[in-house]
Formats: C-alpha cells, structure tokens, sequence
C-alpha cells in the first residue's frame, strides 16, 4: 500500500479525526446513531475540502518558491501529471537530483581550475628555458661578442635556435588550445594513407640520416588502403609519431609502419627498435606536457605537446590510438581511421 503523504490523504485523514470527536460526543449524550454518522460523515467532507484547499495553497507556493529557485523561473514542472499526484516526493526527489548536479558541476569546476594552474605553470616553465638562451646569446653578442669573430656566428646559431623552439612551442600550444576548444573543422576526403605515409618519410629522410634510420613498411602490411579523415591532420599525426619514433630510436634502428584493413576501420602502426617506455610511464603517456625523461628529452627538442595533439586529433575523428611499449625493445603506436568506402 501506498504512503505517500498527499495533500488529500492528510486532509482526509485530519478532517476524520477532527469529526469523528463531535460525532462520539453526539453518540454518547443523544444515543443518536444517525446524528452521529451526519456529524462524522459531513464534517469529515466539510473538513477535507476546507484543510485541502488551504493545505495545497500553502504546500504548493512554497513548492513553488523552491522550482523556482532550482529550476531558474521555469515551472512547467508544476503541471506535470507526477508533481500533481505526489507534489512532496516529486520536489524532495528533484532537489536532491538538482543538489548532486550542482556537487558534480562544482567538482568539474574545481578540476578545471587545477587544470588550467597546472597548464599555466607548465607553459611558463616551457617558455622560460628558451626566453633565458635567447635573452642571454642576445645580450653577450651586444656586450661585445658581437664583434669577436670566434664565437659571434655560433651565438647567433644558438640565439636563432632558441627563437625556432619558441615558434615550435607557441604553434604546439595554439593547435592543442584550438584542438580543445573544438573549434577545429576537419576537412574529411578519401586518401591512400600508404601514400601518405610514404610522403612523411621523404620529408623526413633528413632527419633520419644523422642517425643511420632506416624507414619502411613492414611486411605484413596492407599495399594500398583508402582512408576517410582530414589529410593535413593524419599527416600531422603520421610526422609526430615517426619523427618520436627517429628521436626515441636507436642508431641504424629501423622504424617500420604497418597499414591493416579492420573491416569498416584501418589500423595503422608506427613501430620503432629504440630504447622503448617503462610500463609506468604508459598510462600518463599521452597527457600534455608528460616526458619520460625530462632532462633527455626537453634536450632533444621536443614540447612534450606532440603526442596529446596526435591524440586529440584521432579522437577529434572518431578513432582511438595505443600504445604497446617495451624497454629497451622498442614502442608500437597504432591509430585507426575510417576506411573509404
Ligand atoms: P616530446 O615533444 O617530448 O617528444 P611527445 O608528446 O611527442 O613529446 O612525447 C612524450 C614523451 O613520450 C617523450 O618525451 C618521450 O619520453 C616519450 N616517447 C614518445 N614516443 C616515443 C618512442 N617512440 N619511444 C620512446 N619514447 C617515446
């Protein structure tokens, strides 16, 4: 049995105790049974009209008031066929729904705020490196270095490079900034990704000579498969996992790329010989800002932005990147991508 405490079952019940005194007195001092029922029966219905009509004014306007303030002014709730059955249970269950959207909205808040500190003081830390080279090369050719022919061209090599890392990192933070803020449009077309790649690798033959590595497809890899995404996009992706895959390689290593057809998706693998990641440093791979090594790595160039944008980018499609990795082994990075129909 339902008890739900409406305004007409309090009424009811309220009115029939109220009558029911009159209507015992009545019985005892008149023995009029009749009487008795008259009494109980009409103030029973007198009262409960009389106590509902104040009960749900009073009930109502207050449930009014707190819609209101839950709900910003908009009550259309108040019409609805559960909130008129069992007004009470309907406001104490939306209060307390409306009460754990505010605790999530505040915990949300309050991990953006930690997030947006932290972006902040990784950003300045990233900047300050190269701000300092500069500032110092610029300064120590103008104290008069300038004109000492043994080291005025060096500094100046040394000042340019610092002022290309600065370009390199303000460009990794406008990409991830747009890449999160949505505002990116992908240009979907249909594209061999086996040529794609091949591309990647003559634009990056330069990099690969220094350390003697050579690039290819593996063997086991599909000859030409047709894509769906944004060109300019998977290209960006492709350079920044082979370019990682040239820089956390070994010398003469081998950095191999596979393309495999997954019925409705393509899978496509980037595999380098190179000195691998520890498993504890898998998980957080992938996040803004994270190095393996820091000090190794932040020497070699790199804004510990790549991987996050290359994620953002596959996940902006649709798809899911990996990673399989063992140290001193060597790392497998695998995206999928829509296959063209
Ligand atoms: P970075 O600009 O430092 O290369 P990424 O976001 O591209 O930043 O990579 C993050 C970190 O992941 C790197 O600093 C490096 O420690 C590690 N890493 C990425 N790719 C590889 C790889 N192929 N082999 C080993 N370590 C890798």
């Amino acid at each position: 049995m339902s008890t739900t405490a409406t305004p007409g079952r309090i009424a009811f019940y309220s009115s029939l105790i109220i009558a029911i005194i009159p209507a015992i007195l009545i019985w005892i001092f008149s023995k009029n049974i009749l009487w008795a029922i008259v009494v109980l029966g009409g103030g029973t219905v007198f009262g409960y009209f009389v106590i509902n009509f104040f009960l749900e004014r009073f009930i109502y306007r207050k449930i009014k008031l707190i819609y209101k303030n839950i709900h910003r002014l908009n009550t259309e709730h108040l019409s609805s066929a559960e909130y008129q059955k069992d007004p009470i249970s309907s406001v104490s269950a939306e209060v307390s729904s409306w009460a754990q959207e505010r605790r999530e909205e505040i915990a949300l808040l309050k991990e953006q705020e930690r997030y947006r500190r932290e972006f902040i003081g990784n950003v300045s830390h990233e900047l300050k490196t190269p701000i300092f080279q500069l500032q110092g090369y610029v300064h120590t050719l103008l104290d008069g270095a300038l004109n000492d022919p043994e080291v005025n061209e060096r500094f100046l090599g040394r000042a340019a490079k610092s002022a290309d890392r600065l370009v390199e990192l303000v460009n990794d933070l406008t990409s991830i900034s747009q890449l999160e803020s949505g505002i990116v449009q992908l240009k979907q077309e249909k594209f061999s990704i086996n040529s794609l790649i091949k591309e990647v690798f003559d634009d990056l033959e330069l990099a690969t000579e220094r350390r003697k590595i050579t690039l290819g497809f593996k063997e086991t890899s599909e000859k030409n498969l047709k894509v769906k995404a944004d060109r300019s996009r998977i290209k960006q992706v492709l350079t920044n996992l082979i370019m990682n895959a040239i820089k956390y390689g070994r010398d003469k290593g081998t950095v191999l790329c596979g393309v495999y057809d997954m019925d409705k998706n393509i899978l496509v693998e980037v595999t380098d010989d190179g000195e691998g990641i520890p498993d504890a440093s898998l998980p957080r791979l992938f996040e803004r800002f994270y190095r393996v090594d820091k000090s190794r790595t932040r020497e070699s160039g790199g804004s510990g932005l790549g991987l996050s944008i290359v994620k953002h980018i596959i996940e902006a499609h649709g798809q899911s990147i990996h990673v399989r990795s063992k140290e001193g082994k060597g790392s497998t990075f695998g995206f999928t991508l829509q296959k063209a129909k």
